[in-house]
């Protein structure tokens, strides 16, 4: 891989650094409907849709523009029931987002609106350095960092910084040089420039050094070794076992979530190897979730009993109820 010699250091010359990100993104940078809204509302919703969600998955299936036009404030999502809030996240996963956003509208609902003061962004509920950040630097246009993946990435490799960045140790320091290099009087184009460079040019693996804005300033003789990251636990297989249950009616068998985690979705009812060791098997789907790799088999079972928390539900119910993906997947495969 060629990579031009750095010949600046960007600690030491942040004003052209600034710069040269600044010129490229006035040229080249994409336009976001989040790029176009100075609305904190509209920002908050997007920044916490793209922590664990890519921008492809968020705005090619329209979840960002649906989901504000269902919720185009916090007063309405703060008085909003489980049901809808949950079936406008499906699909995102990590449904525990949504109902953390729903705590911050209804912080934001009682105090009469959004303030702009990073300590008082970081006492809301569900806001933490980064999110009180970028509030501050894409909503108010006020001086702010922010540190996310792509940004430590690029920190990472322009200052040839070999710890892990995902420690407390590398975090706290790349927040250091964040707040140094930052523009003070560009916040918004400045981060979404660094941002934007770590989802192209200066992506995970092997970079495009010779296309890059800031090559000269770029310290690494390796980029593809950087950013070096904490070692991440072993994926673990683990198998589960779900009825295709259907009555006399038609009906179908649905169990509703009562676990922290996805509390309120429903899914197929869920039983044990031994239990469905005598019921066909007629698919089964493979899905990874956090660090599982999940393979469920689906047994098909012409009646049974409903247990705590299950329920009959007639076909035409099925898509106004919240699924997780693999689920809603299945069934929709299941009845086509
Ligand atoms: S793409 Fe990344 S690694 Fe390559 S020169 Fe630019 S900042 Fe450095």
């Amino acid at each position: 891989m060629l990579k031009p010699r750095a010949t600046r250091d960007p600690l030491h010359e942040p004003l052209p650094f600034r710069d040269a990100l600044a010129v490229w993104f006035g040229q080249n940078g994409r336009d976001y409907p989040w790029r176009r809204t100075t609305d904190p509302w509209a920002v908050l919703v997007s920044e916490v849709m793209l922590q664990q969600t890519q921008i492809a998955t968020v705005l090619g299936r329209g979840y960002y523009t649906r989901f504000l036009s269902l919720f185009p404030d916090p007063a309405t999502l703060a008085v909003a029931e489980d049901e809808p809030l949950l079936k406008a996240w499906e699909g995102l996963g990590y449904y525990r987002r949504a109902r953390m956003l729903r705590e911050t509208a209804r912080a934001v609902t009682a105090a009469g609106g959004f303030p702009d003061s990073l300590d008082t962004l970081q006492k809301l509920p569900g806001i933490g350095r980064y999110t009180a950040n970028a509030l501050r630097a894409f909503a108010h246009d006020r001086p702010a960092a922010v540190v996310d993946g792509n940004v430590a990435r690029v920190l990472a490799r322009l200052l040839d910084y070999h710890h892990a960045v995902d420690s407390p140790s590398g975090l706290k320091h790349l927040w250091e040089v964040a707040e140094r290099l930052a523009d003070p009087h560009r916040p918004r184009i400045y981060n979404s420039a660094i941002m934007e460079l770590g989802q192209t040019f200066c992506r995970p693996g092997v970079p495009d050094c010779l296309a890059c804005p800031v090559s000269a300033f770029c310290k690494t003789p390796e980029p593809s070794a950087l950013p070096v990251k904490t070692a991440k636990p072993k994926t673990e297989r683990i198998h589960t076992h779900v009825l295709w249950a259907r009555d006399r009616m038609g009906r179908i068998l649905l169990h509703q979530e009562q676990g922290k985690r996805r509390q309120g979705l429903w899914k197929l009812p869920e039983r044990t190897p031994e239990e469905t060791a005598d019921l066909p098997e007629i698919a089964t789907r493979t899905y990874g979730i956090t660090r599982f790799h999940v393979t469920m088999h689906i047994h098909e079972c012409a009646d049974a009993p409903a247990r705590e928390g299950e329920s009959w539900h007639p076909e035409e119910a099925i898509a106004t109820l919240a699924m997780p993906s693999p689920y809603r997947k299945a069934v929709e495969a299941l009845l086509a």
